[in-house]
């Protein structure tokens, strides 16, 4: 039986996905984004193991919310696709109880090749969003913000294209970070080639995870880095979905 490492579950999330969500964060991530909120699930061997079945029992109270509510199950992190084995008999158990289920995914991880793409591919058949985090779409600037490269998450980005399965784009607005028209309007075109995405949405940064970097005695890099204000998402949200180009 595969166990999975997760982090934590909150049990009415409704920010991650459609209605009331059951949220399994799963630990482990190989990003290190500079403005990462749960730096706790970075460890790959911290959090605790669990089955699939003990979460599935652990959900069922909650499915009534759920449903009434138009939401599921969503399992995000860290990186769920480093465990995407365990989430994809996760999904399956959600998927015979007819529950609504959604992957919040960076896609840093993914190869496209070999058995990681058969395991993945098993995971979208019982995938009903993906909520697809775009950190960059400069190589260099997402270099210096996650620590890794961009290419395997654009690379991803189009194989849920190919495979027609339904996307939200979440991207992050960090101001001097990842708010310059140029890079913004370059990752609205690319959004533009993909057919799948159903939604985008701006996630303003903020620094509720600060005094988690803390406790981790880590140095927390962007302490001085202010959050959007209103019109500067606004913006944002108007250059990515190509209805500015300019300001
Ligand atoms: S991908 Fe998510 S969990 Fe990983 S470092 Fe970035 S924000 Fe944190």
């Amino acid at each position: 039986m595969v166990r999975g490492r997760i982090h934590s579950v909150e049990t009415c999330g409704t920010v991650d996905g459609p209605g009331i969500r059951y949220v399994v964060f799963m630990q482990g991530c190989l990003l290190r984004c500079q403005y990462c909120h749960n730096p706790d699930t970075w460890d790959l061997k911290g959090g605790k193991t669990v089955t699939r079945e003990e979460l599935l029992q652990d959900m069922e109270g909650y499915v009534p919310y759920m449903t009434f509510s138009g939401g599921g199950v969503t399992v995000s992190g860290g990186e769920p696709l480093l465990q995407a084995e365990f989430v994809a008999e996760l999904f399956k158990g959600c998927k015979e109880r007819d529950i609504h289920t959604a992957l919040d995914t960076s896609g840093g991880c993914f190869t496209g090749h070999g058995v990681q793409r058969q395991i993945i591919d098993r995971l979208l058949e019982v995938t009903d969003l993906v909520l697809l985090d775009l950190k960059h779409i400069d190589e260099a600037k997402h270099r210096c913000l996650t620590g890794r490269s961009n290419a395997h998450i654009l690379d991803f980005a189009r194989y849920l294209a190919e495979k027609e399965t339904p996307v939200w784009i979440r991207h992050v607005l960090v101001p001097g970070y990842t708010d310059d028209e140029l890079d913004l309007v370059r990752l609205g075109q690319f959004i533009k080639t993909l057919p799948n995405v159903q939604k985008i949405e701006i996630l303003p940064y903020h620094q509720l995870g600060v005094h988690k970097w803390r406790a981790l005695g880590l140095h927390y890099p962007l302490a001085d880095v202010r959050p959007p204000t209103d019109k500067g998402i606004q913006r944002a949200y108007l250059i990515l979905t190509g209805k500015r180009t300019t300001v």
